[in-house]
């Protein structure tokens, strides 16, 4: 049952933008949607000012025509581009796919690296595609929980648990540096040691090693959308009333800022997860943007592109 409105519009403005988030604030970044039908509850892109509103998506169908135009016009090209700071590039629409696979191909052919991370299935174009390109991608797959049943409240529109996994393991399989992405975990939800091992349990099946991991960050507009979203008052309440002592964390968008729970909780939370993590030969990495108050470490969200020292023939590759 289709439960959104695609609009298809022509792009004017430029397709490459700088993001002035921290941890995509190294390379350019390309939004093939506004708005997203994955309809995520937690979603931040609800609070800008381009967001068409919930259940609308407009696709800019020019968005791989005007990127082979851009690219021609530079003449220093950028070493990699990431997908999307709004939207999910993977959005199970197939004009939507199109795009998307007609921008991630013309970056690949030019050489320049292709980072993004998802929610959705990677088709099976793409991933024969990046057999080809596979040391020019870098991927994160987002999974906060093996149980479908807490997805389908956060995350509505996402692909299944199973369906996550195996594209995590479709991608290792053709040698993409990829990681899953545990964020938002959602605190006294999906962070429980039985959650937590189930959830690291099936991530290692599929081969990957490196899992990045973030509390729910809560904005006004967030807010808002879990209490209009989240019918069982139970969860919402405590949900909730763990941010009530939250700590104000600025996350490098102008004065933009967001409330994160408090410091002690997530120290604490943070080292268990960590311990937990290495016992199943995994490494965690936390987003240091919005913790900025306890560690400087990347969540690898994008990753610098290494470049062959002497052998200039050879190409790049992500720093995994
Ligand atoms: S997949 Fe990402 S962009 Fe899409 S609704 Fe969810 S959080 Fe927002």
């Amino acid at each position: 049952m289709k439960i959104y409105e695609l609009l298809i519009k022509n792009r004017k403005s430029n397709v490459l933008t700088s993001s002035q988030l921290r941890c995509l604030s190294k390379i350019p970044t390309i939004n093939i949607t506004s708005g997203c039908i994955h309809n995520c509850i937690y979603c931040y892109a609800k609070g800008y000012s381009q967001y068409p509103g919930d259940g609308k998506v407009i696709l800019f169908d020019n968005t791989a025509d005007k990127l082979k135009q851009e690219l021609a016009r530079k003449r220093k090209k950028p070493q990699a581009v990431y997908f999307c700071p709004s939207c999910d590039p993977f959005q199970p629409v197939s004009e939507i796919l199109d795009q998307t696979y007609n921008a991630m191909e013309s970056l690949l052919r030019a050489d320049i690296g292709v980072q993004f991370v998802t929610k959705a299935i990677v088709p099976a174009n793409f991933i024969k595609l990046f057999v080809r390109y596979s040391n020019l991608v870098c991927a994160q797959v987002g999974l906060t929980c093996v149980d479908d049943d807490i997805r389908k409240i956060f995350e509505p529109g996402t692909a299944s648990v199973s369906d996550k996994l195996l594209t995590l393991q479709n991608l290792i399989e053709v040698g993409v540096a990829t990681g899953a992405r545990a964020d938002p975990l959602i605190y006294g939800v999906m962070d429980s040691d039985k959650s937590l091992i189930a959830l690291f349990s099936a991530i290692i099946e599929t081969g990957v090693t490196e899992v990045s991991i973030n509390y729910l960050f809560l904005r006004p507009i967030i807010k808002e959308s879990i209490k209009k979203n989240i019918s069982d008052k139970k969860l919402l309440d405590k949900l909730l009333k763990s941010y009530a002592k939250g700590d104000k964390i600025p996350i490098g968008v102008k004065n933009s800022q967001g409330v994160a729970l408090p410091k002690e909780i997530r120290e604490k939370a943070f080292e268990r997860i960590k311990n937990m993590a290495s016992g199943f030969g995994l490494s965690i990495r936390i987003c240091g943007c919005k913790n900025s108050d306890i560690t400087t470490e990347s969540c690898n969200l994008t990753r610098p592109m290494k470049i062959a020292l002497f052998d200039f023939t050879r190409p790049r590759s992500c720093i995994s």
